[in-house]
């Protein structure tokens, strides 16, 4: 855009300026060592204030302000930036945006925007934000060992669990519209893959892929034997986002596409950004501090200079000149149109000065060699990028260490999916064609009705069995699942319906409901459906069950069930699949033993609700049965989950409702966890490390290690919560769980074992765990 008014200015005519980075806090917290604010030939900093001064930001608002108005400039991108502009805290930024809402906003559109390590946002933060609707922009260089390669505190202490804490709260429904993106430099050392992986799963709306600053007095570190290591390490992430369908925005190579746009690293668009320092100075792109001590310096401030003056100094106006600001050498490079020479800071060397090409020239040719070579193919995947990522959303839900009701409704919807798979494949073993017409009518008419059935927990146990190539004959051969599941689902409903249904050990099943032990049935008996129970024929037997009458049908043994907070639970001690726990389960209990079970465990649940009520709430979206372990004298205080079957847990009936509740939020985590690793990688496959943890003599496999982390983060939050009351040893039970969970989520992470979406996990646990740790419920 060139102004109408026709004022000189660069180039000869005057160009309004658009963009400005308002340096708001010229300190930061961390200490990284690819800093060009500090680490580089720039020092600057020093002699300017640790924050802008009210006086300032009004002076530079203003003059911002004047000169959308003069140019009639229809959008004006404001970035505070510093340093770390989140030091100003939730009232200093209060005060600056404000400033800047007041005085530049009548003139013109203000796009506000923010770049920020991350390190100190937080919900208050993020509400002020999206309130003056400002977009953030997040630097993150993207798995733990490439983050913490560089950007670290100045003790040496990693960021990479803040910053990740940072984006999940960005990524929030409430803050979303707030999330610009994430700003990743570059190292060739760190592993591409890796890299874009950890990137993915932060749900970014836009990357930027920046190359580390450099001049040819300072060229960038080359590792290895190639000429284009820059261009190789960023082609493997083209690769990589071209195959996977451009899931989302990364700026760099729609920069460098044909007719892409360029940025302001690459590109002919004419320069188009002033800085304004923390003591009011302008200045020229943040990026020539690498070039040489004062560099970006224009002699201008805000209190006493224009923007149009500003814009005017020939560092600003050489950059507005297109391809002959050029040196002679990219003038005549048949793809200058889109490197454009490529960042300006980065043709610097003492001598010629800006008057060279790139000191990645050899890279950047490749690079869009590359681009060129492997074009991105017409369609566009489904952003995962842009839009929330549900998995992502789940996943942070369970990192709090107990995941709300709907995330537990996510995982048991999951697992039914997985059920209706498996039932699908047990179909084509299944000789019983009424069986499935009657539950493909019901699906029809009373949906709820089969599903009541097949989330019941030793659905899948049994269809598992069902379906092992080496349990299909013998003594271990499972029976047809599918006529005693039609049977629930129709006595359920009450539809009259008739099927044959296998026998087994004088018995049939019917899942959710209860068995049937009735000698001489024979193999095969026929079940028809009536109201109110069902009618049971077979061999020389013919009995007629009624279901929640007073005086139970003989040699029925009905599924009890306990009242929770929830609902209703069973007492699940005669499904025949319960036994998939990998230790003796109690058979049927005696009515008295039944009835105790029960109060224990209604009790146990009202003490989860009182001592985490979150932890209840999540018991409340999905646990629905509780096995009876058998008594083993040895170990009486027993506990187990089976991975098949999601909705139970199991436990020896003790009798203690407190001790019984730590069981069922132990357990229960473990039930969660197995679901989401049913669908989800968090551990790299392949992996044969084994990790050393301190509840363990053994060495544990790493899915081991985190569902015992997983777990105990839980059980420090029960004891924590108890602690707050009870003292003395709640508290002991607390710091040892703490320390545990702690230590163990430590070497989880640092085995390198976890995917990047398992690394998001445990980090997030952990961050977890230091709210328990300060006693947050
Ligand atoms: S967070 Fe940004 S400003 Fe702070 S030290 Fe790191 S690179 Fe520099
Ligand atoms: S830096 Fe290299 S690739 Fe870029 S325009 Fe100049 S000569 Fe061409």
């Amino acid at each position: 855009m060139v102004c109408r008014c026709g004022a000189p200015g660069a180039g000869g005519s005057c160009r309004p300026i658009s963009q400005f980075v308002l340096k708001v806090h010229s300190r930061c917290d961390l200490s990284c060592d690819h800093c060009y604010v500090y680490q580089h030939a720039d020092q600057t900093w020093r002699g300017r204030p640790v924050r802008m001064p009210p006086a300032t930001v009004r002076a530079a608002a203003r003059r911002i302000a004047e000169h959308a108005r003069e140019h009639e400039v229809p959008d004006v991108h404001v970035v505070l930036h510093g340093g770390e502009p989140l030091l100003l805290g939730a009232a200093g930024l209060r005060e600056v945006l404000a400033e800047l809402r007041a005085a530049i906003t009548p003139w013109t559109r203000l796009d506000l925007r923010m770049q920020t390590n991350g390190v100190l946002l937080d919900e208050e933060l993020c509400q002020l934000l999206v309130d003056y609707d400002v977009r953030v922009g997040v630097s993150f260089d993207g798995d733990r060992a490439a983050n913490d390669r560089h950007r670290v505190f100045a003790h040496g202490g990693s960021s990479h669990d803040q910053v990740r804490r940072a984006l999940a709260l960005l990524r929030r429904p409430a803050y979303r519209s707030s999330y610009a993106g994430i700003l990743c430099t570059v190292d060739v050392r760190n592993d591409p893959d890796r890299v874009y992986e950890a990137l993915l799963a932060e749900s970014p709306p836009r990357v930027d892929l920046l190359l580390p600053h450099a001049t040819w007095d300072h060229p960038p570190e080359r590792p290895g034997p190639g000429s284009t290591p820059y261009a190789d390490w960023l082609g493997r992430i083209h690769r990589r986002w071209v195959d996977d369908g451009r899931p989302g925005s990364i700026r760099l190579f729609e920069a460098l596409m044909p007719g892409g746009g360029g940025t302001e690293a690459f590109g002919l668009a004419p320069a188009d950004v002033l800085v304004v320092e923390a003591d009011g100075t302008w200045e020229q792109v943040d990026s020539l501090k690498t070039a040489y001590h004062g560099a970006a310096g224009t002699g201008f401030d805000v209190f006493d200079h224009s923007v149009d003056e500003a814009a005017r100094h020939p560092g600003v106006a050489i950059r507005q000149d297109g391809v002959q600001g050029l040196c002679a050498t990219c003038r005549a490079c048949p793809v200058v149109d889109r490197c454009g020479g490529g960042l300006y800071a980065h043709r610097w060397r003492t001598g010629s000065g800006f008057d060279n090409p790139s000191v990645y020239c050899a890279d950047l040719l490749r690079l869009i060699d590359t681009v060129d070579a492997y074009p991105a193919p017409g369609h566009v995947a489904p952003s995962l990028w842009s839009a929330a990522s549900p998995v992502d959303d789940l996943l942070d839900d369970l990192a709090t260490g107990h995941g709300s009701p709907q995330t537990v409704r996510r995982l048991a919807d999951d697992q039914l999916a997985i059920t209706r798979m498996l039932l699908a494949a047990c179909r084509e073993l299944s000789d019983s064609a009424a069986a499935w017409e009657v539950l493909a009518d019901l699906e029809l008419k009373a949906p709820e009705a089969v599903r009541a059935v097949l989330e019941h927990p030793f659905v899948r146990p049994w269809l598992v069995h069902r379906l092992d190539p080496s349990a299909r004959s013998g003594a271990r051969a499972a029976a047809d699942p599918l006529p005693a599941l039609a049977v629930a689902a129709a006595v359920r409903v009450g539809v009259p319906v008739t099927v044959d249904v296998p026998v087994r050990a004088d018995a049939i099943t019917v899942p959710t409901l209860g068995s049937l032990l009735l000698p001489g049935l024979g193999e095969r008996a026929e079940v028809t459906v009536l109201p109110g129970g069902f009618r049971v024929r077979g061999g020389s037997a013919d009995r007629t069950v009624l279901l929640d009458t007073v005086e139970p049908s003989a040699g029925w043994r009905q599924v009890r069930d306990v009242p929770t907070p929830a609902g209703r639970m069973s007492i699940e001690d005669g499904d025949p699949y319960r036994d998939c726990y990998g230790q003796p389960v109690a058979s049927r209990l005696d009515t008295p033993a039944a009835q105790a079970l029960g109060r224990t465990l209604a009790e146990a649940w009202q003490i989860v609700r009182r001592d985490v009520p979150a932890h209840a709430a999540a018991l409340d979206g999905g646990l629905r049965a509780v096995v009876p372990l058998a008594p083993d004298p040895a170990r009486p205080l027993r506990s187990a989950t089976a991975r098949h079957a999601f909705g139970a847990v199991a436990v020896t009936p003790h009798s203690d409702p407190e001790t019984m509740a730590v069981l069922l939020v132990h357990e229960w985590q473990h039930a969660k966890l197995g679901a989401v690793l049913d669908r989800y990688d968090l551990v790299a496959p392949g992996h044969s490390t084994r990790i050393t943890v301190p509840w363990r003599p053994d060495p544990r496999p790493p899915e081991g290690v985190l569902q015992g982390v997983y777990a105990h983060l839980a059980v420090t939050q029960v004891w924590r919560a108890r602690a707050a009351t009870d003292g003395g040893e709640a508290s002991a039970h607390a710091a040892r769980y703490l320390a545990w969970t702690r230590d163990g989520a430590d070497a989880l992470l640092a085995s390198r074992s976890l995917t990047a979406a398992g690394e998001r996990f445990v980090g997030q646990l952990r961050h977890a765990l230091e709210e328990t740790r300060v006693g947050s419920r």
